[in-house]
């Protein structure tokens, strides 16, 4: 599997004369630079980047890492050209259309009609958004969210000078909904987050019986589907993650990160509020913005001012490419991962050198080398990392809680506070293909480690 196929970038070039075509009638304009200096800046460039994991390949197959798609990542150069800003539409007409476009489609995803929305920088950018409505909405009250949500909660929290509360989690990483009732009954509780796919875990918070308590008690729900969020349109998921999901559209907010599980170069994130008229809290008076039409300009509806217009062309080209439809090509690529992370977890469960947590509920799997306490678990975690990686296969390591350990290893010795265990986002739809591969470099290093 080659890095760059030569032939991307004859469909660039081409692309690129089409798009000349819209200018050929200005005066002619060239910018001078010196080519052979130029030539001599990348090839150092290109060495410098050497020095990465092979994040593309399927023997990577550690952290929340996946490669954009081609078409992106062709659509993306080909807009530098032009370099919009989807600040305001004088900076960027053509792709402040297609970001618009490429809202209405992911709100549609999750059964949103009209809902108000905009791409911004990443999930951070995102839910820093929906929370700063949440505390325009409910002013000083409190946020909830649970154990295993994005740390970034707590700290947007601090930003916006809200309290944030985490609550303890199952077994299984997700949301104690009897905790959150309990909770509930003491008021000031003005939003609770909802992970729809942990970052760790990859645990789906049970929405449902969520849902379920906002009747009672009148919170506003953020659904955090930063990661997990195009999973909506898999079919192989569990059903109580299926009615996660399906449910989606309920909530008063969503984050969606395209640049997680939506095939796109980083700088893509998404907000979606289910009730329009929020925008109005966006209220402000620039003097030099906006001037030009009474149309909707993004920098109206967002906290970003200057944002590449970049990100929504190459968002736009892989909806138009892989369009997001139950049963679609792109649907069937987040089913191989359900499908990798099942494979990897049951061998992993039938050998005896391994020992796995909760099953995956999408494609994050979390497993140990087998030992007799937290602290030897956790040194051979490590060794077997490093083995694998000397073999080209590259996990991650994570700290779970003993806690979370003992309820599917009660016979392990807890002389630690967390096991040091590996983890696996096995997020490209090749990785399927790739788990024999994947399994016997596996077993070849953790043979090594025995020895
Ligand atoms: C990744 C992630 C975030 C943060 O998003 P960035 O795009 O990294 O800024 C927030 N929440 C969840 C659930 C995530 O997985």
């Amino acid at each position: 599997m080659a890095l760059l196929e030569k032939s991307e970038i004859d469909i660039l070039l081409s692309a690129l004369q089409t798009l000349q075509k819209g200018f050929d009638h200005l005066p002619e304009f060239s910018v001078q630079y010196d080519r052979d200096k130029l030539q001599s800046v990348l090839n150092q460039v290109a060495r410098r980047m050497q020095d990465n994991y092979p994040y593309y390949h399927p023997r990577y197959a550690g952290q929340m890492l996946k490669p954009p798609h081609p078409i992106a990542r062709l659509a993306y150069a080909l807009s530098l050209w032009i370099n919009p800003n989807n600040h305001a539409l004088d900076g960027g007409r053509a792709s402040s259309g297609m970001e618009l476009e490429c809202v209405v489609q992911l709100g549609r995803m999750f059964g949103l009609d009209k809902p108000l929305g905009h791409l911004c920088g990443g999930g951070t950018m995102a839910n820093l958004e929906a929370l700063w409505v949440a505390g325009r909405v409910h002013p000083g009250k409190t946020i909830l969210g649970s154990a295993q949500a994005h740390y970034t909660h707590s700290r947007i929290s601090e930003v916006l000078a809200l309290d944030f509360e985490a609550l303890s989690v199952t077994n299984d990483g997700r949301m104690d909904v009897s905790v959150l009732a309990e909770r509930l009954g003491q008021s000031d509780v003005g939003t609770v987050v909802v992970t729809l796919g942990t970052t760790g875990l990859g645990a789906v918070d049970p929405l449902p019986e969520i849902l379920e308590l906002r009747e009672k008690f009148g919170f506003r729900v953020h659904v955090d589907a930063a990661y997990g969020g195009y999973f909506r349109l898999a079919s192989e998921l569990a059903a109580d993650a299926h009615e996660a999901f399906s449910r989606t559209g309920e909530a008063d907010s969503i984050v969606i990160d395209p640049h997680k599980h939506g095939l796109q170069p980083y700088g893509c994130g998404c907000v979606l509020f289910r009730d329009p008229s929020v925008g109005a809290l966006y209220k402000h008076d620039s003097p030099y913005t906006y001037f030009s039409s009474a149309e909707l300009h993004l920098g109206e509806i967002s906290l970003e001012c200057s944002r590449p217009g970049a990100a929504a062309v190459a968002l736009w080209a892989t909806q138009q490419l892989l369009p997001m439809e139950p049963g679609g090509e792109f649907a069937a690529g987040l089913d191989q991962s359900i499908l990798a992370a099942r494979d990897f977890w049951r061998r992993l469960q039938a050998s005896e050198r391994y020992r796995v947590l909760m099953q995956p509920q999408l494609d994050i799997v979390v497993f140990a080398p087998d030992g007799p306490d937290a602290k030897q678990v956790s040194e051979k975690a490590r060794q077997l990392f490093e083995e694998a990686a000397k073999r080209d296969l590259h996990l991650a390591l994570t700290e779970i809680p003993a806690a979370m350990v003992s309820h599917y290893w009660p016979e392990l010795h807890l002389n630690r506070d967390t096991v040091s265990c590996l983890r696996s986002c096995l997020m490209k739809p090749e990785h399927l293909q790739w788990i024999d591969d994947i399994w016997s470099t596996l077993e070849s290093a953790a043979l090594c480690l025995n020895h």
